[in-house]
């Protein structure tokens, strides 16, 4: 397929997205997740062709908490099956080295996926990964100002982490999500101070209003993140990340509030 033809279905399914949900984006999301659609596949083409199945739900239900509230737990998956050894895919949008460095909270989130596949399908997983689609902000620069070099920087992107099977983790990540289904039927959850989201963990670049934040469906109503994205009293240092790896986000953030 061509990048023309690939920008037409990224356009119609845009469009159904947009009838679908009555939700729309700036222009500026809007190029940013049309940039990550066609790197995703110049540079993951191939694991898309071999996918054998592509979005497949995976739902566990009636999992009780420690105070016995019941819940479901739903994950979308993609799979590629080839000489009987099946991969289990996780697409993200987030940064593949945020990925890498906090293994452990993508591990168990996929070994809680390859156990509902088990039920599902009654067959193990062999490998899992994460498909972490957002570009790295070199590349990112790059590509919006049409850079030659973009070529060079996408050969060294590695946007597929893998993590590793371990039927411990299934045990472990329940709990935990019982144990936080828990905590949020009863009220029992609060946004930590400014000072946490500048937080910057070890191996990690950007801070946690950057790294996790920027993922969290609260954050449109967080006073911490308000603070964060709009750069209430940053360190010199995290402003400079902010800069970078913010700027569409502080677009979006604009459009909802200050129109
Ligand atoms: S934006 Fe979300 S993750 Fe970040 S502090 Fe607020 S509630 Fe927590």
């Amino acid at each position: 397929m061509d990048i023309k033809k690939l920008r037409e279905l990224f356009e119609d399914n845009y469009e159904e997205l947009k009838y679908e949900t009555g939700r729309s984006i700036t222009l500026n999301m809007k190029e940013f997740a049309w940039q990550q659609v066609k790197l995703y596949y110049e540079k993951l083409g191939k694991v898309a062709k071999d996918m054998t199945e592509a979005e497949v739900k995976l739902i566990l239900p009636e999992q009780v908490t420690p105070k016995g509230k019941k819940y479901t737990i739903e994950g979308i998956v993609d799979i590629v099956e080839k000489e009987d050894n099946i991969t289990l895919y996780d697409i993200k949008i987030h940064n593949a080295e945020e990925v890498r460095n906090d293994k452990d909270l993508y591990r168990g989130q996929l070994n809680v996926y390859a156990h509902m596949w088990k039920n599902l399908k009654g067959t193990e997983i062999n490998n899992m990964a994460v498909i972490a689609t957002a570009p790295p902000p070199k590349l990112r620069q790059a590509t919006s100002i049409g850079d030659e070099i973009a070529v060079d920087i996408i050969d060294d992107w590695n946007p597929i982490v893998e993590l590793e099977i371990d039927n411990n983790e299934f045990e472990k990540q329940i709990k935990c999500f019982g144990e936080t289904v828990d905590k949020i039927e009863e009220g029992e959850f609060k946004a930590p101070p400014l000072s946490k989201l500048k937080e910057v963990k070890k191996g990690q670049k950007a801070p946690f209003g950057t790294a996790v934040c920027r993922h969290c469906d609260a954050r449109h109503s967080c006073n911490s993140y308000s603070q964060y994205i709009n750069k209430v009293k940053l360190d010199e240092e995290i402003l400079e990340v902010v800069e970078s790896e913010d700027m569409v986000e502080q677009d979006e953030w604009k459009d909802a509030f200050m129109k």
